[in-house]
């Protein structure tokens, strides 16, 4: 009873966790505040002229039961459920993923058959701990060199091999394979181009706006409930007293007080010389007038030669998130520390001529180019970083959470995860890639 709470951030970690808590009735207070003028993070939605834009392909998918009811509770009927349909881009074609017989036929015949030859000499010695290791002993070292390896350095900015393991394991396993899909390792691909079983890999997505549409009924009910969410209010960090948390310092407000600080924004602000590093993504949002050839949701590129490693077509999640007769691209640079990359202008004409080059759009169709930096959107998980998780010392009253605050490289689904079991008093275990 009037144990004053504040959470930093409201991403989908901070609204799930306050809005759990406010509808308690355990009669805390809670307190959200948030640096932007909205709520959502990295869920969130941009919108011009009747074109909505999230950042990158944003879905929920997940095989959580609590974490699917608590969503389908908030999205109530303002949901659809649609098909995954995504892509990779090789050999100079657009194929589907999880790889089937028609798409692969056409790949280098020499990569193909030794990639078959991998099979009986892919797996590992010892111990794996680095993104190339893990990778080999899954798919064998063709398709490793073949695909992973090149999107993973173009993405990262860093070798294969100076990657931790939980790189591969967490983003590999989730961002280009499909759960339902058995394709998680070459033994399961190769079954599953020859005998290709039908899976239904359906998403959720809200029937209005874009994905912050979720974040926006989290936030109402919240205020609702009598949470109090403060946006245009950045953390500077935490007060302590004795030992104890007993403040969130703020730029615009002065110090909040708070018995339990749940922290979200990057972990880097807290602890500024520990050495956590995150990617920032270069967006570029590209409004056109007529509809393109592009028939996936998302789809990767891992060419070297290419500026972005993803594109996703917005129409192709929700017909209305573009106007009738329109299309749309949103295209994911990531910025990884490279300087050039921060001066989005310059690289505007060689963007096009990729796309183009890629047939992901005409240029005389562009209608409008928004471009925005999203800065944290991927901690960079180099060999030491579970050490120097583990090493932090923290004041009693603060918990780390979410995607930025505890340094995890997750989805929506196990932000929300993690809040539904802080809130209810349960276990959470962050290695979901387990
Ligand atoms: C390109 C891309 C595509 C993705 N696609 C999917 C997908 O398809 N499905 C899926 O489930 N997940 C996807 N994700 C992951 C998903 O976005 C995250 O897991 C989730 O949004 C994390 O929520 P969070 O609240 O933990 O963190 P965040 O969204 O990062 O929330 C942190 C909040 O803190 C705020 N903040 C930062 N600094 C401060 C400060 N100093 N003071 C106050 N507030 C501050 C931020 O503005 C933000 O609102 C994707 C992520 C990216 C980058």
């Amino acid at each position: 009873m009037g144990k004053k709470i504040v959470i930093a951030g409201a991403g989908v970690s901070g609204l799930t966790l306050a809005e759990r808590l406010t509808a308690s009735g355990d009669g805390v207070s809670v307190t959200v505040l948030e640096k932007e003028n909205c709520p959502g993070g990295l869920a969130r939605t941009f919108e011009r002229d009747g074109f909505l834009f999230d950042i990158g392909p944003h879905r929920f998918h997940t095989s959580d039961s609590v974490v699917s009811e608590y969503l389908l509770d908030i999205l109530g009927d303002d949901h659809i459920t649609i098909s995954r349909l995504s892509n990779v881009y090789m050999a100079g074609k657009y194929r589907s993923w999880p790889l089937t017989m028609k798409s692969v036929s056409g790949l280098p015949f020499p990569v193909l058959f030794r990639s078959f030859l991998d099979l009986f000499h892919r797996k590992a010695k010892g111990e794996l701990s680095t993104f190339a290791d893990y990778v080999i002993s899954k798919y064998g070292k063709n398709i490793y060199n073949y695909f992973f390896k090149d999107y993973t350095e173009k993405f990262t900015g860093r070798s294969a091999r100076e990657l931790h393991v939980d790189w591969a394991e967490a983003g590999v396993n989730r961002a280009v394979i499909d759960k339902n899909v058995k394709a998680d390792d070459l033994f399961s691909l190769l079954k599953s181009i020859l005998i290709p079983t039908p899976v239904s890999t359906n998403f959720y997505y809200p029937s209005y706006g874009g994905i912050q549409t979720f974040c926006d009924k989290q936030a109402e009910r919240i205020q609702k409930n009598g949470g109090r969410i403060m946006y245009g209010c950045r953390a500077l960090g935490v007060e302590t007293s004795g030992g104890k948390v007993s403040g969130v310092k703020t730029a615009e407000m002065g110090v909040i007080p708070a018995d339990h600080v749940y922290w979200s924004p990057p972990v880097s602000i807290l602890f500024p010389d520990a050495g956590f590093r995150f990617m920032d993504t270069l967006l570029w949002n590209i409004a056109l007038s007529k509809q393109q050839e592009n028939h996936y949701q998302w789809c990767y590129f891992s060419q070297k030669d290419t500026l972005f490693s993803r594109l996703t077509v917005p129409r192709n999640f929700r017909a209305d998130t573009v106007p009738s007769m329109a299309d749309s691209l949103i295209v994911e640079i990531t910025l990884n520390n490279q300087k050039e990359r921060y001066d989005p202008e310059s690289l505007k004409d060689r963007l096009i001529d990729e796309l183009e080059r890629v047939e992901a759009l005409r240029a005389s169709d562009i209608v409008f180019m928004d471009w925005r930096i999203i800065p944290e959107t991927y901690p960079l998980y180099d060999l030491d970083y579970r050490k120097r998780l583990s090493s932090l010392v923290l004041p009693e009253g603060l918990d780390l959470t979410g995607r930025c605050g505890s340094f995890w490289y997750n989805n929506m689904d196990h932000s929300i995860g993690e809040a539904l079991a802080i809130s209810s008093g349960r276990t959470f275990s962050k290695d979901f890639w387990k």
